[in-house]
């Protein structure tokens, strides 16, 4: 693999090369994803700087070239610069001086080489200079990303006790860039996966919905439960789960549907609204999330017949993760619009009814609406009048 970083859009940045004069050529080096997706001649999320210069010094250089900053997490070393295209992220370089498997002490270090070190996978510890691209591989990150190693940076049980959270990453690289597998970082994982109890669960959630956002997750979920993985975060996974988590990216790959990672977390949950409620909860959920995983997990089997009366009642997502769920298509919901019942309350008013009867001919007439597949204004105008002439008779 190259010794250089190919020239790609990003690097040509003018806001970047502004930064670079900021900091100087020689203090500045590109890190992590970005390095490795451009590698891999992959679209690029962020972009991330490590330096030698304190944080306060970064700030300093910067405001003498306006450049605005912003101390994201100045204690442990990182600047955010605003640039004009996207914000960056600036680094000191650091190394671990303790770590209790949830969260690290660091000093910082004068060496890429310490900062190098405590980083999770070779193929995240890739440095690139600016101007040159030149390339700073300590342990052989270049080679690993050529044979898509996913490998721990020295011994994956030492790693992985530093820091547990690394497990669940592992699985995620794995799932992204992995061609064949790391025995020792597998047998690691497995051995040490129950110390994951001890991690903050909003950080599980994220990287488990993480794996779960990739475009096939399921072959390392699937390996995850087999080797005691996914019990510790997801207990509720058995081999059923796993059946309708393969058969739900069949159906979207065939329909051709983006996956979405709570669609993905229903699939691995048996379909029961108080397991949904249980499991949003102990990940820490948002109200979103938890709504939608609770709204997939009362799917009935003969759901998909009046597909967009449950979109219009619970959310297209909902509805095209229970059609998707039971492998049915859900595209013509993607395309749909959900619509407002276009009759309000004061059009009823108008034709003399007050109090309570207001709403409920408002439902009356919604869900005849609903059930003649959401008709125009026209129609529900003659609904309203068939229901009020209805009134009056009786
Ligand atoms: P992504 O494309 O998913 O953002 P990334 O490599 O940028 O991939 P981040 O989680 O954004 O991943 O982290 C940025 C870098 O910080 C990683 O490449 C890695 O070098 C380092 N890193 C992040 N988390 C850890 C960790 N838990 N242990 C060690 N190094 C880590
Ligand atoms: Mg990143």
């Amino acid at each position: 693999m190259a010794e250089r970083l190919p020239d790609t859009d990003w690097t040509q940045r003018s806001d970047l090369a502004a930064l670079v004069d900021a900091l100087g050529a020689e203090n500045v080096r590109w890190v992590g994803g970005a390095v490795r997706d451009t590698l891999l001649g992959l679209p690029v999320k962020d972009i991330d700087a490590a330096t030698p210069l304190l944080p306060e010094d970064v700030i300093e250089r910067c405001k003498a070239a306006s450049i605005r900053t912003v101390p994201t997490g100045i204690d442990h070393g990182t600047i955010t610069a605003l640039l004009d295209e996207s914000p960056v992220e600036v680094t000191t370089l650091r190394h671990d001086v303790s770590t209790d498997g949830r969260r690290a002490t660091v000093a910082f270090a004068s060496e890429w080489r310490d900062d190098a070190a405590r980083r999770d996978f070779t193929i995240n510890a890739l440095y690139a200079a600016p101007h040159t691209l030149e390339i700073l591989d300590y342990f052989g990150g270049l080679e690993d990303l050529a044979a898509r190693r996913v490998r721990f940076i020295g011994d994956p049980h030492q790693r992985i006790r530093e820091d547990h959270l690394r497990i669940l990453r592992y699985y995620r690289f794995q799932a992204r860039f992995g061609a064949a597998l790391d025995e020792a970082a597998e047998d690691a994982c497995a051995q040490l996966a129950p110390m994951m109890k001890g991690l903050s669960r909003e950080r599980v959630a994220m990287e488990l919905l993480a794996i779960l956002a990739l475009p096939d997750p399921a072959p390392t979920i699937a390996r995850m439960r087999t080797r005691g993985v996914l019990p510790v975060i997801l207990p509720e996974t058995g081999t059923a789960q796993i059946a309708a988590l393969e058969r739900l990216v069949a159906a979207e790959r065939s329909y051709g549907i983006a996956g979405d990672p709570i669609t993905r977390l229903a699939a691995l949950l048996p379909p029961v609204e108080t397991i949904g409620e249980s499991v949003a909860a102990r990940l820490r959920l948002s109200r979103k999330h938890r709504d939608l995983l609770t709204c997939l997990a009362r799917r009935q089997p003969e759901d998909g017949t009046a597909a967009r009366a449950l979109a219009y009642r619970e959310g297209s997502e909902c509805a095209i993760g229970r059609l998707a769920l039971a492998g049915e298509d859900p595209r013509d919901l993607v395309e749909w619009e959900v619509p407002e019942l276009p009759l309000k309350g004061g059009e009823i008013v108008e034709h003399g009814i007050s109090g309570p009867d207001v709403s409920k001919l408002l439902r009356t007439v919604e869900t005849r609406w609903i059930a003649e597949n959401f008709p125009g204004r026209n129609r529900v105008e003659e609904i309203l009048q068939e229901e009020l002439s209805t009134r009056t008779k009786s």
